[in-house]
């Protein structure tokens, strides 16, 4: 049973967000030291993108590799009891995700995703958000 109302669902969920990732705390970071200006987890935006870059139209993920389903070890792992359960929910969160790129770009919005394992090296990984912040758009 839920005993959650939707306000302390999402209240809850968006701690855990903003608290639970170091990944993200460093993307913000790097993002920062760059001199971008950024909002998070923008609600009003497919996914709620956890980077918003307004004036850029550019959004960044930071996913958590187990729960995104990333093509790495992390992401290819599926808890051994609950079998159903966890495939059906990790199989949506992929669904739901796959969506929300999708319209985020029908929207005119450029995605990066940024992998929780991907944030090992710093300097590769502010390399890559350099690259995708500094393309012009039209
Ligand atoms: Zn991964």
């Amino acid at each position: 049973m839920d005993t959650l109302t939707p306000e302390q669902r999402s209240q809850r969920m968006s701690l855990v967000r903003s608290t639970g990732s170091k990944a993200e705390m460093s993307v913000r970071r790097i993002s920062h030291a760059m001199g971008y200006r950024f909002r998070l987890h923008r609600r009003d935006l497919p996914g709620t993108p956890d980077l918003v870059f307004p004036r850029l139209k550019a959004v960044i993920f930071v996913h958590g590799c187990f729960w995104h389903q990333h093509s790495c070890p992390a992401g290819n792992r599926i808890p051994k009891s609950r079998i159903d359960f966890w495939t059906k929910k990790l199989e949506g969160n992929v669904a739901r995700d796959r969506r929300n790129l999708h319209e985020l770009r029908r929207g005119g919005w450029r995605v990066l995703v940024v992998w929780e394992c991907q944030v090992v090296s710093i300097e590769k990984l502010a390399s890559r958000i350099r690259r995708f912040l500094s393309v012009q758009t039209g």
